[in-house]
Order: structure tokens, then C-alpha cells, then sequence
């Protein structure tokens, strides 16, 4: 069976179901064919954010990341120290 054709919003290309990015905001899905757009659509979602709420999503995401790493750097010490 065929693969649905969509098209990427943000460039107009065609690709097929299973490519490419989908992003799900309230219910709704934006389709992109590449990293690329999907990020072009994300920075251009900043835009129309509230400022305030902006900021504390971006230090809320930022703490996550910070998070991952310091987890991520202390099982590579745990795993050097084994050796
Ligand atoms: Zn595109």
C-alpha cells in the first residue's frame, strides 16, 4: 500500500508518511519535511509567544538539558573509574 503524500508547511515539498517531522501542538499536527523547516517553524513560533512565558520555558528546557549532562558526566566517571 502506498504511503500518504504530505506536504511540508513551511517549504511546500512533498514527502511521504514515516519522513520527515511531525510536531503535535493542542491537537494539531505541522508537518515538515526536514530538521531544517521544523526548526525555521519553531523560531518563528518564539515570535508570537508571550515573552514572560518564553523565558521560563527556556530556563525550564535549559535546567533539563544541564540536568541530562551532569548525569550523563557522572556515569563516565563511574565507567572510567571501573577500568
Ligand atoms: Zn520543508
Amino acid at each position: 500500500m502506498p504511503s500518504r503524500k504530505m506536504e511540508c508547511i513551511v517549504c511546500g515539498r512533498i514527502f511521504y508518511e514515516g519522513q520527515g517531522i511531525r510536531i503535535s501542538i493542542a491537537g494539531k499536527e505541522y508537518t515538515f519535511h526536514s530538521k531544517s523547516c521544523a526548526l525555521k517553524f519553531v523560531k518563528n513560533l518564539f515570535l508570537y509567544l508571550d515573552p514572560k512565558d518564553l523565558e521560563n520555558a527556556a530556563k525550564l528546557a535549559e535546567k533539563e538539558f544541564i540536568e541530562h549532562l551532569k548525569e550523563l558526566r557522572e556515569q563516565r566517571k563511574k565507567n572510567l573509574e571501573r577500568i
